[in-house]
């Protein structure tokens, strides 16, 4: 199987090619050429599977060109007990992402119980065990420079760190993130791990990232590379725990199960879409976001008008914080079936800073064959699911979770289960939590006193050649 770029104009290339890049050289996402398909009898046969089996049988369906015996390795090194140990009281650390069951037919699937208390060592962990694993086969080696508001830095520096042949490059806006982020990510000393705090905005540091790789000439020669969300290996990685939570919460496959997803980048929900087109039985997938909402404003009315990073706010659920959803290329292909033509024209749009409109198209009506739908919430509906769901179930929610609780409630169907995903544990958040709740939110034991760590990291002003020449003499 081959992945095809959504602007149509890249060669195909195998998932070991595409696993390091990023964009195609098109400008376009890669996708598969066409989906694995799943049949009844296999999803009988994957049902009562451990998660390291189930991750198994559907990556070497998207990973078709890897040796199986080496894709199985990292699997199983990956899907272990002892990565993801943070969960709740109740759960059995073994099922990698186990659900909390809150009433009849209305569920948490837990995503976040890896080192940083995040959903994206779900897929970052698989990532740096593949980069690792590819770098050493082909005698390579790669400099990620990356950009982060909190959680996707530490899930990369986390699912990096003593890595052969990888060095990790953080960008971070100095004295802005929370102190537990800025503690997870600062208190790492691995050798290959360099935090930079810049004095600036996180847009500052971003910029940073993008001008460097605008430098095609610099990047070649030292190597840069990124773990960004539109990376394909990510989005592979998460289509594995909607099977997990399908399975989970249904006796037999002739169920649906809807799920809702607090949505940023649209990587998340977008492995959910494609589970679904592997043929997972989904009912809906609930696109949830914050108050920056261009998504919901899209499945609402047709027109996708990203905002400028000016006119982003800033949340209390901050990982949702974006004013262009990367991955929505992805599910947007599928919609105007797969005509890459059409892509050119509206990602012209996007990148001239303009709108589109898929009524005008003709493809908006056919939204709803993908079960998609959406809603937003803002800081007070947060505040009050978090109150709610802890005096109703007892559970503390985080802000991010809180957001996709109160749209699924919207889309709430008698006979169809609903999950809603936890894409990061109350403790990432303890301000928001106070602010609730009245007291912190439970931190787990190998957590406590993170802020007290010695830390390691250097702040820089926002200057690209300090940083090229900082890169420069560290991977001398
Ligand atoms: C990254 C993130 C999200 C958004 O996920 P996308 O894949 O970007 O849609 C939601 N919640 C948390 C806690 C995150 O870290």
């Amino acid at each position: 199987m081959k992945y095809i770029s959504t602007r149509g104009l890249s060669p195909a290339q195998t998932f070991s090619e595409i696993l390091l890049g990023g964009l195609a050289p098109d400008g376009g996402l890669y996708l598969p050429e066409t989906y694995p398909q799943f049949c009844e009898n296999n999803l009988n046969a994957m049902r009562h599977m451990n998660y390291r089996d189930l991750a198994f049988t559907i990556l070497s369906r998207l990973a078709d060109d890897m040796p199986l015996a080496d894709l199985r390795a990292i699997v199983d090194k990956t899907y272990t007990a002892s990565v993801y140990r943070h969960t709740r009281a109740g759960q059995n650390a073994e099922d990698i992402t186990p659900t909390v069951k809150l009433v009849d037919g209305l569920y948490l699937l837990s995503l976040s119980n890896g080192p940083t208390l995040a959903f994206k060592d779900m897929a970052m962990q698989l990532l740096g065990n593949l980069f690792e694993y590819v770098l050493a086969k082909t005698g390579r080696e790669t400099n990620i420079l990356g950009a982060t508001s909190g959680d996707t830095g530490s899930a990369a520096e986390y699912a990096m760190r003593g890595k052969k042949g990888i060095r990790v490059f953080m960008l971070s806006p100095h004295q802005k993130m929370s102190r537990f982020q800025t503690a997870q990510m600062f208190s790492l000393q691995d050798e290959n791990i360099f935090n930079i705090a810049v004095n600036g905005v996180f847009d500052d540091a971003q910029d940073i990232v993008k001008a460097v790789s605008n430098d095609h000439a610099f990047k070649a020669e030292h190597k840069i590379g990124a773990v960004n969300s539109i990376n394909w290996a990510r989005v592979a990685a998460q289509v594995v725990y909607y099977f997990k939570g399908y399975f989970a919460v249904t006796q037999n496959n002739t169920q649906q199960v809807s799920f809702a997803v607090p949505s940023g980048n649209f990587g998340n929900v977008c492995a959910g879409h494609i589970a679904r087109m592997m043929g997972l039985p989904i009912k809906k997938l609930v696109v949830a976001t914050n108050e920056n909402d261009v998504l919901d404003e899209f499945f609402k009315t047709g027109v996708y008008s990203p905002r400028t990073a000016a006119n982003t706010y800033h949340t209390s659920s901050p990982s949702m914080d974006i004013s262009k959803a990367s991955n929505f290329e992805r599910f947007v292909f599928d919609l105007v079936g797969r005509d890459s033509a059409k892509m050119r024209e509206l990602w012209g749009k996007v990148d001239a800073g303009q709108a589109f409109d898929l009524n005008a198209a003709g493809v908006f009506n056919k939204v709803a064959d993908y079960g998609m739908v959406s809603g937003s919430s803002n800081h007070a509906n947060r505040m009050a699911t978090i109150r709610q769901v802890h005096a109703q179930y007892g559970v503390t929610l985080d802000t991010h979770t809180a957001d996709a609780f109160k749209v699924a409630l919207e889309y709430r169907e008698a006979d169809v289960p609903m999950l809603v995903l936890e894409t990061a544990l109350p403790a990432k958040f303890e301000d928001a939590i106070v602010e609730a709740l009245g007291s912190k939110p439970e931190r787990p034991a190998d957590l406590a006193g993170l802020e007290d760590l010695p830390q390691r990291f250097v702040v820089m002003e926002a200057d690209v050649n300090a940083i090229k020449q900082f890169i420069v003499e560290h991977t001398a």
